[in-house]
């Protein structure tokens, strides 16, 4: 790297999240430099069309003059205040009526946060506070998924179902188990319809529930559509038994819609496309298009009241940050829900799934193509080194990743999850860039075929 270029000094200081440092230390920085629309470009200029909308998450894209003005004039107002015991302001108030008013189910309340993690988090701790008020003291174990993702904090962590994010870290923590992700392609048996298979899914789960005691079992948490599981879409009526299974239980159902929400699936919320009714639903990402940090934690009525009775009684809810309900985030975020509706921009991102399902789906003919799924404007490419006995490639070949890299050579940003493309553009993407980026990952992915075949 040049001396005191920004390369030069971002492998000088900064420590990158989800990065080997090693490798970093050759490679260096991707420096990204501005943004358009649904493109950004890098320090040299080069432009790229954001295939994952960032991290599942600038929904507007990368310019939005509204949400610059909300920023600006809350900046004006009021640029920070605390909503600790009893303080409040505007912005933190609108926002959350607003969310009760479009929740996919009655809510009660609304707890703000700065990212997914700590929604999620937030969300553990209620489970565990309402347990203890109800004097439940072993109904404490937390059940999530195998590939779920709900964040790094030690507690969303490990309720995180992927091992690259407990190897190193002492986790899961007590408490959490993770029953089986319903990823049909790859684990349903042999002629399994969807039907089938969630079937079993489901009665595995209520074997686990068996198992563990069904007292001792607190919380079932689930993304409506696993994102960086590698975009799972649950097979047909697997939440409808599923959520039979916790009823029976008396186990709270918690949605993590933290991706999914605010129009990703095609309807405002995940759980509609799913006919999900959680307790509890945690929101971030695109509840501000990304451009400040903030995130939310639902409860229902059933959750509130105990956990009201408790705070009076403990003296205090003995939870918040700093920065919960932040107001220029929450004015950010209460612009970006009023863009929603006065642009129909969840109406129109639903018009345009076909477009890009129909794109996606096209890949399935090419000879490295397992597998090509979604739903809305969400979906992944799976490749398979013999996609007739969907033989995988070995984890060590790093094909996704190289697929991945490639496919930003020739112009779009993308991510993969093991062996799988993930796309997720901005919710503004228009039928002409639908085609660009799919182009772009074409040229990606022929020339990784060429590759391998040498
Ligand atoms: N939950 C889901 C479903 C996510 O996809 C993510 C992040 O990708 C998180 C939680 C964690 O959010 P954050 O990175 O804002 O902490």
């Amino acid at each position: 790297f040049q001396p005191n270029s920004p390369a030069a000094r971002d492998v000088a200081y900064v420590l990158h999240p989800y990065t080997n440092f090693v490798a970093h230390e050759e490679k260096g920085p991707l420096i990204i430099d501005r943004g358009e629309g649904v493109y950004v470009y890098d320090d040299a200029g080069k432009k790229y069309i954001e295939g994952m909308a960032g991290l599942w998450s600038t929904s507007l894209g990368f310019h939005n003059d509204r949400l610059k003005q909300a920023a600006m004039k809350q900046f004006d107002i009021l640029p920070y205040y605390h909503t600790f015991a009893h303080r409040s302001h505007l912005p933190g108030i609108d926002l959350a009526e607003k969310l009760i008013s479009v929740a996919p189910v009655p809510m009660s309340k609304v707890f703000f946060n700065n990212s997914g993690s700590e929604a999620n988090d937030t969300a553990i701790k209620i489970v565990w506070y309402y347990n203890n008020a109800l004097g439940r003291h072993h109904k404490k174990k937390i059940i999530g998924r195998v590939n779920g993702y709900h964040g790094i904090t030690l507690a969303s962590a490990s309720l995180t179902g992927r091992s690259m994010n407990h190897r190193g870290f002492d986790a899961p923590i007590a408490n959490f188990i993770h029953a089986e992700e319903p990823n049909h392609y790859n684990n349903a048996l042999e002629g399994e319809s969807e039907e089938d298979y969630a079937t079993r899914l489901a009665e595995n789960l209520e074997k686990m529930i068996v198992e563990e005691g069904p007292d001792t079992v607190a919380a079932f948490w689930a993304e409506p559509v696993m994102g960086a599981g590698g975009v799972i879409v649950p097979p047909k009526t697997y939440f409808d038994k599923v959520q039979k299974v916790l009823q029976k239980y008396d186990i709270l159902f918690v949605a993590d819609e933290v991706i999914c929400g605010f129009g990703r699936t095609g309807n405002y919320w995940g759980s509609q496309t799913f006919d999900m009714k959680p307790d509890i639903l945690v929101c971030a990402k695109a509840l501000s298009s990304s451009y400040l940090p903030i995130s939310a934690t639902l409860i229902n009525e059933k959750v509130y009241e105990p956990v009201k009775n408790a705070s009076a009684e403990l003296g205090a809810f003995g939870h918040g940050y700093t920065y919960s309900g932040h107001p220029v985030c929450a004015a950010v975020a209460l612009e970006t829900l009023k863009i929603y509706d006065e642009e129909n921009i969840i109406e129109k991102a639903r018009d345009m799934a076909p477009v890009f399902q129909k794109q996606l789906r096209s890949f399935s003919d090419h000879p490295l193509v397992g597998e090509a799924r979604g739903v809305g404007l969400m979906g992944a490419i799976q490749v398979m080194q013999d996609k007739a006995s969907k033989k995988p490639f070995e984890a060590s070949a790093g094909v996704g990743p190289m697929i991945a890299n490639l496919a930003t050579e020739e112009g779009v940003m993308l991510r993969a999850v093991g062996d799988s493309l993930a796309f997720c553009p901005p919710l503004i993407i228009s039928e002409s860039e639908i085609e660009e980026m799919f182009a772009c990952f074409r040229r990606g992915l022929d020339r990784a075929l060429d590759h391998l075949r040498k």
